[in-house]
């Protein structure tokens, strides 16, 4: 049975005091959670955050890592820094990564392997914009993303990742797929993941829906047969929200 997720992306959120009072209250309220729960936050938080989390059920990633192992690169953080704070995920390929960033699938490549040689297991965003989803090519534009990005790994490495399908459409805008439009694409996700890894790789493969999801919607996303959990940026600032999006999984 694959398993099932609720994970936050904190963005540019919360500064240092601010996200360790959020993680605290989540620890205090997390428990025996029927899914696996993330938070991803800032670099900065990571090591303090790491600390409140010690003996919870709640794990933590980063938003992002560098794309080259170390070195003369200012300013930017490695995936053995992340891993040496007790992360143990990273989000990768957000879809504001990809447009304000630049991030193309040849350096998202780099930094899923980077990210993995150093024992972290990505959450890895795909999705279309809006024109693309006009222009009915949504599969396509998350073909080539699956494709350029991930499917060079091994099977072994393959399954250390979680996808998340996210339409860049929907993100941050109120505006969320419907449940059969997500389920669609999960479904076509998991046939994509399946001719490349194999039946048994795809139904284990844990394919997340973000966008816009919150307290009020989750439970009917979470529903539908392909969609095994949600990444949540806006209501994962909330720990009422969040809280309650973990239990409609
Ligand atoms: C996200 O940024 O991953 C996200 C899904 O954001 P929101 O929930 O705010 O749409």
């Amino acid at each position: 049975m694959r398993t099932k997720m609720v994970a936050g992306n904190w963005k540019m959120n919360k500064n240092l005091q601010e996200g360790v009072a959020l993680a605290t209250e989540l620890k205090n309220n997390v428990h025996n959670p029927s899914c696996a729960v993330v938070i991803g936050t800032p670099f900065i938080h990571l090591a303090s955050v790491a600390e409140i989390l010690k003996g919870s059920p709640i794990a933590l990633a980063a938003e992002n890592c560098a794309d080259k192992a170390s070195g003369a690169f200012t300013g930017e953080v490695s995936a053995e820094m992340v891993a040496s704070t007790g992360a143990t995920y990273c989000i990768l390929g957000h879809s504001e990564r990809r447009q304000y960033y630049h991030e193309t699938t040849e350096i998202l490549k780099e930094k899923v392997e980077l990210a993995l040689a150093n024992g972290l297991k990505p959450i890895f965003c795909v999705g279309e914009i809006k024109d693309e989803r006009e222009a009915n090519c949504q599969n396509e534009v998350v073909k080539s993303q699956l494709e350029g990005s991930l499917f060079h790994l091994s099977e072994d490495d393959f399954r250390k990742i979680t996808l998340a399908y996210e339409p860049v459409w929907a993100i941050g805008t109120g505006l969320t797929a419907t449940p059969d439009q997500a389920e669609q694409m999960h479904a076509y996700i998991r046939s994509l993941v399946a001719e490349r890894y194999g039946k048994a790789v795809a139904e284990d493969t844990t394919i997340l829906y973000g966008g816009s999801c919150n307290d009020k919607n989750a439970a009917e996303l979470f529903a539908k047969p392909d969609v095994d959990g949600g990444l949540i940026g806006g209501a994962a600032l909330v720990a009422e929200k969040f809280l309650a999006i973990i239990a409609a999984r």
